[in-house]
């Protein structure tokens, strides 16, 4: 999510943020703006645009402030529509503090309230805000001890630039949950969201680490906890070039954005998950009697959301009880659809953008369905013309498959469904416990699932030579069959198909030979005995069987040719890993294809015609 820049040098601070903006522009394209301290007027001389770089270059074509010190920031808005008020960087009251932020606050509402009590006043609706006015209400403290007083009243994400008029030679970055690194050359500093920023200026770069903050003067940068304990640099070399930077140093933006995962689960789960184990719908203000009074749910997406909202439809009726349906939003249009004020319709739409999905929601709200959109762009068309609006803050996605915002779809639907089922009082409270418990440590999971990609990408290579796959799975899995089936006909085209497992012997099961695999997820869940006997029946017709397993379980070595162990946990968590292994398969089968996989042949990321 965005990317922030700061320097401190010998130098014209200027030309130099705007470089580092542009390059940090694929983390998101809001809004832009920079704040430099003026060496002639010692004032902070602050230029916003409410678009990309480009107009912010524009807009200080001819009115550069001359300076050495100066932050800078590309947004990527989850708090507060994309606008010039909302852009960073921003200031306290008395426009002395000035701080670019990414990430999110999660208390910033009581924080918010709070400090407007106390006199300070805000203008703008974003989150990052309060920071800078916390930071002003330790007034008398040098500008590090306040900053470290704030953000010990911070919870969330951040990653910060932050300058004051009053200590012109002192730039200082902090990090919590969000990247954050320092370009260090001989007399100049470059604060940056990643290397791609400076990279290049300096090879030699400080990675600073959760939850410290770095004070950069012109005698250079000491590191020090949120408590003021030193600690010790990291300072590596790098020599990766700009475009290697922009992905992290992965080979496509694709494989960066699964490496994401964990991030996109933390980050939907952010604020929403309550320590108790209820759910906080940020974005939805409905009460539990508002929530009861939904006697159904709509679910409507398009390709991959569609699959989500497959997901989401298990869930809802499982956990909540209450009748849903996933519908393709493109067929929905023509239909002649018995919905009214008693159903919630739920539209997903990673871009906010997607035309079949948007007609669909507009036609769900005419016949006066609640709406509720679930996209990772703010202010786009699906969350405005919606009543309500989840946010993924899931981060740019740029390879055209979608990976990561797939997953947090998918945590999202999983919160909605708790949240429903809570207010229709079908969530016992160990089941919340134990849900949220799940939840908490998928991150870790996924990480876990990721650490094994090598042996995924083994597999894959082997796989690479057939020119059918069908993938198969029972309940939850059988949505996630059907998105591994779309990921690796999306980026490697070869032809695959996802189905029900049972629905195997009703046609599919013809097409199978030694020479038309079969992935099967047989991870542990409600189906676990059924999904064997499926694997047993394919087996026996001669096909490849690459099977996704339980860590530990054996019982189907004996008629799988190939298996990916996957950690026991949650049937929800459990989902969210398969998916995540299906998306590294599907990548390595088109790399070793040579296939195109940011941009495969015939796709758009955002499909805005019907
Ligand atoms: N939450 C902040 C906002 O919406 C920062 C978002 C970002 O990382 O760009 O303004």
């Amino acid at each position: 999510m965005c990317g922030i820049i700061g320097y401190l040098g010998n130098h014209e601070a200027t030309p130099l943020l705007l470089d580092g903006l542009k390059s940090l522009e694929y983390r998101g394209y809001d809004s832009a703006g920079i704040a430099v301290l003026d060496r002639t007027s010692g004032l902070t001389s602050t230029t916003k645009s409410e678009s990309k770089v480009a107009l912010l270059t524009a807009r200080l074509q001819d009115c550069m402030p001359k300076g050495r010190l100066g932050i800078g920031h590309t947004r990527w808005a989850t708090h507060g529509k994309p606008s010039l008020v909302n852009a960073h960087p921003h200031t306290d009251c008395g426009g002395r503090i000035v701080v670019v932020h990414n990430g999110i606050i999660e208390n910033f509402r009581e924080l918010r309230d709070e400090l407007v009590s106390r006199g300070h006043i805000f203008v703008s609706e974003t989150d990052s805000e309060v920071i800078p006015h916390l930071i002003e209400d330790a007034s008398g403290e040098d500008l590090l001890t306040a900053v470290r007083g704030a953000l010990k009243r911070i919870t969330g994400a951040y990653a910060l630039g932050i300058m004051s008029r009053d200590e012109p030679d002192l730039l200082i970055g902090a990090r919590m949950n969000a990247p954050l690194v320092l370009g260090m050359c001989q007399d100049e500093f470059f604060l940056a969201s990643d290397i791609t920023a400076v990279i290049p200026h300096t090879k030699k770069v400080l990675i600073l680490g959760e939850g410290e903050i770095v004070a950069v003067t012109p005698m250079g940068p000491e590191v020090t906890t949120l408590d003021g304990a030193p600690v010790a640099p990291k300072i590596i070399h790098v020599d990766w070039d700009v475009s290697q930077a922009q992905k992290g140093g992965f080979s496509h933006f694709m494989l960066k954005e699964i490496h994401e995962a964990p991030d996109a689960v933390a980050n939907a789960l952010r604020g929403r998950l309550l320590p108790d184990g209820n759910v906080n719908l940020q974005g939805c203000d409905l009460t539990d009697a508002d929530l009861r009074g939904f006697q159904n749910v709509l679910l409507l997406g398009m390709g991959t959301s569609m699959h989500a909202a497959l997901v989401g439809e298990h869930v809802i009726e499982d956990w909540a009880g209450i009748p849903a349906q996933a519908a393709d939003a493109s067929e929905f249009r023509y239909r002649r659809p018995t919905i009214g004020p008693e159903t919630l319709t739920v539209v997903l739409t990673q871009s906010g953008e997607t035309a079949d999905t948007i007609v669909g929601l507009r036609q769900a709200k005419a016949l006066g369905s609640y709406t509720m959109a679930v996209t990772n762009v703010v202010a786009s068309t699906a969350a405005r013309d919606s009543d309500a609006a989840l946010y993924l803050n899931a981060g740019p996605e740029i390879g055209v498959a979608s990976s990561k915002t797939f997953v947090s779809h998918v945590v999202n639907l999983y919160l909605l469904a708790a949240r429903l089922a809570s207010a229709h009082g079908r969530m016992p409270i160990e089941r919340k416990q134990e849900l949220s418990q799940a939840l908490r440590e998928l991150p870790e999971g996924l990480r876990a699932v990721l650490g094994r990609e090598a042996e995924i990408a083994d597999l894959a290579r082997r796989y690479a030579r057939f020119r059918n796959f069908l993938f198969v799975g029972r309940g939850i899995n059988h949505a996630i069959a059907l998105e591994g089936a779309l990921k690796l006909k999306e980026i490697s085209y070869v032809h695959a198909e996802g189905t029900s497992a049972g629905a195997l012997k009703h046609g599919p099961i013809a097409l199978l030979d030694q020479d038309f695999p079969v992935v099967a997820i047989c991870t542990d869940g409600a189906t676990r005995d059924k999904m064997a006997s499926n694997v047993h029946e394919v087996a026996a017709r001669g096909a490849p069987v690459l099977a996704l397993v339980t860590q530990g379980e054996h019982h189907l070595d004996d008629v799988t040719t190939d298996r990916i162990e996957i950690p026991a946990c949650d049937e929800a968590a459990v989902a969210i890993l398969n998916t995540v292994v299906l998306q590294l398969f599907a990548y390595h089968v088109a790399v070793e294809l040579g296939r195109d996989v940011d941009q495969p042949r015939n796709l758009a990321k955002s499909v805005t015609v019907e």
